[in-house]
């Protein structure tokens, strides 16, 4: 992490005439020619520089550095949203008869994606579960062209062995595409242990505040090309303005990022042995089923716990009902707690055994551990707990 923070604050878009210390927001929809040859070279490539904010422009370029330079990635390019970023890793990728490996515990949206949009044009997928890992070669199938997975899983914190399947992809000559959102760059870096694609949903960790909708992919030059000229054509790109607020956010990515873990750890570590739970889930606590895993694969734990509160689907809602301080949205990643009840929001399109195969049981809660005091939080949670008792 410590290599991640100079580069974090220090990449910078060129310093316009004006020589000014912050980049400017260039809200501009298109950028001017010096004269008909300059057109002419710009859009015929011989030339590099801006050209449509549709594909380019200095904040969203400033953005895509980063997030290329934290991954150690070749290319990238910044979406509207991480939904559009995962979609256009398939979308750009993949045409009719492919076929796509999927870890079972994915966010919801990515699930619609892969069961009822992507079939819509012949591309189809099989899930695997990251219990039973030595099924995925099974999966493999002569038609299957990517391998999708998300480490930790959104809300169930399911880890998948980033050498394990990067080993897999590259005997099967697959594309290997990760969802790093709730690690973030700075806790893992896929591309390290062999991945070819990243994608992330900016509006978690890299906003922090709950301010903006972003996503990135970033990964290998010849991937990228092919998604730039899918997102060119298509136009989902991230707006400058939303660019620019997620460049300054990465600024204070480190120091957030850690605050987090450290606070999350705290939460779990105090909310384990609590009678009113039936389970709690983190990453970095010794009883976590994949601990060795995530110490191995992860610098930390990151700032989600997931909490499964005795009494189902009632005790949950009184307990959500009973919080003070912590709030009640779908977001997370933001400095404030927010306490989420994945069952009846985020996941609810899922069927019953849908939910039940990802372990997003009626009871379980998914708390993203806000920069509060440590104290403050703790106590919401306790008194919430006490008073949602049957
Ligand atoms: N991927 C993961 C793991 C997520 O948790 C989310 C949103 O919660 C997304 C993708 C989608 O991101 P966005 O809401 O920015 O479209």
């Amino acid at each position: 992490m410590k290599k991640d923070v100079s580069k974090l604050i220090r990449i910078q878009a060129e310093r316009s005439q004006n020589r000014e210390h912050s980049t400017p927001i260039y809200l501009t929809s298109s950028f001017t020619f010096e004269n008909a040859e300059q057109g002419r070279a710009l859009f015929s490539e011989e030339e590099e520089g801006k050209i449509y904010s549709r594909f380019s422009n200095p904040n969203n370029s400033e953005l895509i550095d980063k997030m290329v330079s934290l991954e150690n990635a070749e290319d990238g390019f910044a979406f509207a949203s991480g939904m559009a970023a995962v979609f256009a890793g398939f979308a750009a990728l993949l045409k009719t008869g492919d076929h796509i490996v999927a870890s079972r515990a994915l966010f919801g949206s990515s699930h619609q994606i892969l069961t009822q949009i992507l079939p819509k044009w012949g591309i189809a997928s099989t899930y695997v579960d990251v219990s039973d890992i030595e099924s995925w070669e099974k999966a493999i199938t002569k038609n299957t062209k990517m391998i999708f997975i998300e480490t930790p899983s959104n809300p169930g914190l399911d880890l998948v062995d980033l050498n394990y399947v990067s080993t897999l992809a590259k005997k099967h000559n697959l594309i290997l595409h990760v969802d790093n959102t709730f690690a973030t760059p700075l806790l893992q870096k896929p591309i390290d242990f062999g991945a070819h694609l990243v994608s992330h949903s900016a509006t978690k960790y890299i906003d922090g505040q709950g301010r903006t909708i972003g996503g990135v992919v970033v990964g290998k030059r010849d991937l990228l090309k092919d998604i730039r000229f899918f997102a060119r054509q298509t136009g989902p790109a991230l707006s400058p303005f939303n660019s620019w607020v997620l460049s300054k956010s990465l600024e204070t990515l480190p120091i957030r990022i850690e605050k987090h873990c450290a606070n999350a750890l705290a939460l779990a570590q105090a909310l384990e042995n609590n009678a009113e739970l039936l389970s709690v889930k983190y990453p970095l606590l010794p009883s976590y089923p994949q601990y060795s895993l995530a110490k191995s694969q992860m610098k930390l734990g990151g700032g989600i716990i997931t909490i499964t509160v005795k009494g189902g689907f009632n005790r949950a809602k009184n307990f959500i009902d009973e919080i003070k301080m912590a709030s009640l949205t779908a977001n997370l990643g933001d400095t404030r707690t927010i306490v989420t009840h994945p069952a009846s929001t985020t996941h609810s399109k899922l069927t019953d055994k849908e939910k039940e195969l990802v372990g997003i049981s009626p009871g379980l809660v998914r708390v993203s551990v806000g920069l509060e005091d440590i104290g403050d939080i703790t106590n919401d949670i306790y008194q919430a707990l006490e008073k949602s008792k049957e």
